[in-house]
């Protein structure tokens, strides 16, 4: 590639992002651009990309896996097989014979691969195996992975590979076991309450104390034993009034309430439709309450003798306890992680910080059912694994940073070589050009007429790993200087480049 006729400019200063982050480099170097409408990547950096991809995607079953168009697949994974996929599926797979299959893709800016195979477990585990080769294939690039969680989808948590990274999204990670997920949708320990006997369930008059804070303050009770009542609204074509139940000392999270009910959202609910249902705003608790879909966190239930809004203005109950008082149509985590709350691995402090997914390995949930060797009908195993190249080239960028420009590991650079023609060898080096690129070597050319301080830093910038110089002074000294990217130039004689640089 003749840089005279590249795509792409390489930029002197980049405000958008700091020398810290890849895309600071990405965008200086030119294979990457970045506005406030997104982001778009140009040729150099495609080409890095296709590098990257074909990279993971060598030595997989290649008996199995077979590619597939389907856009979906580009964007990040549904925790449920959207129903036109899922159709697609069922439509094409009926039988044991048919299973299993690796169907892969590249839409967009993702890779994915996507498991079919006789069991939910079988589908999992192959996942899981390719999940770990792609994360050892990222770590010997430079990249410091660290195993961690995402979303819950399918009866787990996704399986997430991160690299921590200021520019990276929100995480909560733990410093002394290593646990790390999306803060969105980090779990955060529960300690088990002590047991102790049940109490009966009591009004009290509790005037002015309608917020938790309040409440435990005129009870003298640490918020722990307070039940706290939220009222949602899920966005869907029929909406559900939601009542969903945390500990006081908690806050709910309306991802992993909108996760565990499968809406894509939730909304506040209207106080006329709180009242409606016979719970009173301030003083709202599932006791006696009917007409919602009610969702306790799953450490409600083992917590005994808890303070609940009684429904009636200015009044609580004490001595609460699930079960008995009250009953819930889904059990499960809606409480949100916070800064300093238990790691849910070992119980030492959670920490904030910043990280990129990389990679993401999930079962997706559906109804699709295959005829087995026995002639059962039995649920099909679907998982996926996807691939993030925008995080991931991102990550790459940091880890290659130098000084001057970028430095690209030899498995993946878009270009072997960087030649450089100054003056005096502008015809050596067009010569030299066409041998290289007859052998097989993959050339970026800079035949423009600038000066040799331009083309170097620009070659410093783009980060190849050979930069080879053909010009009056290389000439003189016997042929072209060669330089890796890390080290000092040598100069060879014109016929000798060739061999030099096919033969490492
Ligand atoms: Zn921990």
């Amino acid at each position: 590639m003749r840089l005279s006729e590249l795509f792409g400019q390489t930029q002197r200063q980049v405000g958008r992002f700091p020398p810290e982050d890849g895309r600071h480099w990405l965008m200086r170097a030119a294979y990457l651009h970045e506005s406030e409408a997104g982001h778009a990547w140009l040729p150099l950096g495609v080409r890095l990309r296709d590098r990257v991809w074909a990279l993971l995607s060598a030595g997989w079953e290649s008996a199995l896996a077979q590619e597939v168009d389907w856009p979906w697949l580009g964007g990040s994974l549904p925790w449920r097989l959207p129903p036109a996929e899922a159709a697609l599926l069922g439509a094409h797979v009926a039988s044991y014979r048919q299973l299993p299959r690796l169907l892969w893709g590249q839409p967009g800016e993702r890779l994915s691969v996507l498991v079919l195979a006789e069991t939910p477990a079988a589908a999992r585990e192959r996942a899981t195996a390719l999940h770990a080769r792609w994360e050892e294939t990222l770590a010997r690039l430079g990249m410091a992975v660290r195993r961690g969680e995402g979303a819950p989808a399918a009866g787990a948590s996704a399986a997430v590979t991160f690299v921590a990274s200021a520019g990276g999204q929100e995480t909560l990670h733990c410093p002394a076991c290593g646990y790390i997920a999306p803060a969105a949708w980090a779990r955060r320990g529960k300690p088990e309450p002590a047991a102790e006997p049940l109490q009966p369930m009591t009004p009290v008059e509790t005037p002015h104390a309608n917020t938790i804070a309040a409440l435990a303050e005129f009870l003298g009770v640490p918020e722990s034993r307070t039940a706290k009542a939220v009222f949602l609204r899920t966005r869907e074509a029929a909406p559900r009034l939601v009542f969903a139940v945390v500990r006081g000392d908690m806050q709910v999270s309306e991802a992993k309430l909108a996760r565990l009910l499968g809406v894509t959202g939730l909304e506040a609910a209207a106080e006329e439709d709180i009242r409606k249902i016979g719970a009173e705003p301030g003083y709202a608790s599932p006791v006696g309450v009917e007409g919602a879909l009610v969702v306790v966190d799953d450490l409600i239930p083992r917590s005994p003798n808890l303070v609940a809004g009684a429904n009636r203005s200015g009044y609580h109950f004490t001595g609460v306890n699930y079960g008995r008082d009250f009953q819930a149509d889904v059990v499960g985590d809606i409480a949100a992680a916070e800064e300093g709350n238990p790691c849910p691995r070992c119980g030492a402090p959670l920490q904030p910080g910043r990280a990129w997914p990389l990679i993401v390995s999930q079962g997706l949930a559906h109804d699709l059912t295959y005829l087995t060797r026995e002639g059962k009908s039995a649920p099909m195993g679907v998982a996926a694994v996807q691939a993030d190249g925008y995080a991931i080239l991102t990550v790459l960028a940091e880890a290659a940073r130098r000084e001057d420009g970028l430095a690209w590991p030899p498995q993946v650079t878009p270009y072997d070589v960087h030649l450089i023609a100054l003056r005096g060898g502008e015809e050596a080096a067009d010569t030299l050009y066409r041998q290289l690129k007859a052998a097989g070597v993959a050339v970026l050319y800079d035949d423009r007429k600038a000066s040799p301080g331009v083309k170097f830093a620009d070659a410093d910038l783009i980060g190849l790993p050979w930069r080879v110089t053909v010009g009056k002074r290389s000439l003189k000294r016997g042929g072209a200087e060669i330089k890796p990217r890390h080290g000092e130039a040598d100069v060879l004689p014109l016929e000798a480049v060739v061999a030099y640089l096919t033969r490492l």
